[in-house]
């Protein structure tokens, strides 16, 4: 056995089966092709869906399956190929690392909805082997889904910003909402929701929260910098609100109806859904109709706009509202996550948990 073959060996937390619990679990990565970037994980971010396809939620998960789409790491080594990144620099990864390359979408640089997409974990890379994400000690990743992290900014930070930051930036960035003055609203406070505000404050924009509850309006108003609170029940609250907003960022993972909302928009306006709902839902054509309103979807966002976003944070200096943890932690942080009790963010330090000691 070649010492090269010894140094691919390496640790991850997986999941074995839909119980979600992770353990140590021993793995080889690829050698590094000359298109390929192999980084040490410094740290990982932990999103609801990793929840989801640790506990096969969807159906199609593959076991053992080792999570994490929020990767920010140190370059070790590059292949031939890669011009853009050397050995010690810091970059991130996120929740795609492959894409057919040729179709109309990957054209268009918006390689997220490439029908061929590879994911950073639970799916199959163009080798045969199974795709692992960055609760592990290292990975090899190809270099077109590789991105810098801008100099100054902190690891741990950064993480967030790869998959709920870039899902936020990208639909105000497509649908010409990154400019200063506009009125937006945020449903859902959770980890995309509170990117969601922070992003949106960032770009000059007046921005309501709306959520079921009370709860969160301190951290709303005082934490985060939004503008306005709006309880979704307080009908003369959400009357005053009426015609009043350029889009709405919907991030309510579960069935809700969209009417109450739609009629928040101005003329114009835009309903952003981000949240996973298997239910269909529902409304009647005259409240799009009366106010030429649009009800549309965006899904994370090109490596092109993941560049520009973390740029972008950059310039603004802002930060996630993050809670570091270490590996040993993650089965608890996974079940205060589904509880919603944390303040937006765990992030794993990975490459202070030692996992291969
Ligand atoms: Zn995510
Ligand atoms: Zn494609």
């Amino acid at each position: 056995m070649g010492s090269l073959e010894m140094e691919k060996k390496i640790v991850g937390w997986a999941a074995r089966d839909a119980s979600g619990v992770l353990s140590p679990y021993t793995y080889s990565l690829r050698e590094t092709g000359p298109e390929d970037v192999h980084l040490k994980v410094m740290c990982c971010g932990v999103c609801h869906t990793d929840i989801h396809q640790i506990k096969n939620d969807l159906g199609m998960s593959k076991y053992p399956m080792v999570p994490g789409h929020e990767v920010v790491g140190e370059v070790i080594e590059v292949g031939s190929g890669v011009t853009k990144f050397r050995a010690g620099d810091v970059i991130g990864v996120g929740c795609i690392v492959g894409c057919c390359g040729n179709c109309r979408p990957c054209n268009a640089d918006i390689e997220q909805y490439c029908n061929k997409k590879i994911w950073s974990y639970n799916d199959v890379y163009t080798d045969g082997n199974p795709t692992q994400g960055g609760f592990a000690t290292a990975m090899v990743v190809h270099q077109k889904f590789v991105v810098k992290i801008p100099d100054g900014m902190a690891p741990e930070q950064a993480a967030p910003l790869l998959c709920a930051g870039v899902t936020v930036y990208s639909p105000l960035n497509h649908f010409g909402l990154k400019k200063s003055g506009l009125r937006g609203a945020i449903l859902g406070l959770g980890g995309v929701g509170h990117m969601g505000v922070k992003i949106a404050k960032a770009m000059g924009h007046h921005i309501t929260v709306i959520s079921s509850s009370n709860k969160k309006r301190d951290e709303a108003l005082d934490h985060l910098g939004a503008d306005e609170y709006v309880v979704s029940s307080d009908a003369d609250k959400m009357q005053e609100i009426a015609d009043s907003l350029d889009y709405i960022i919907d991030t309510i993972p579960v069935f809700h109806p969209l009417e109450p909302y739609l009629s928040l928009l101005k003329v114009d306006g835009k309903l952003i859904l981000m949240g996973v709902i298997n239910t269909p839902l529902q409304f009647v054509s005259p409240m799009v109709m009366l106010g030429r309103k649009s009800i549309t979807g965006s899904f994370i966002g090109s490596m092109k706009e993941t560049e520009e976003m973390l740029e972008f944070c950059k310039d603004k200096d802002l930060s996630s509202t993050i809670e570091v943890v270490k590996m040993d932690y993650i089965n608890t942080a996974m079940e205060r996550l589904e509880k919603n009790d944390v303040r937006y963010r765990f992030v794993v330090d990975v490459a202070g948990s030692k996992l291969d000691e």
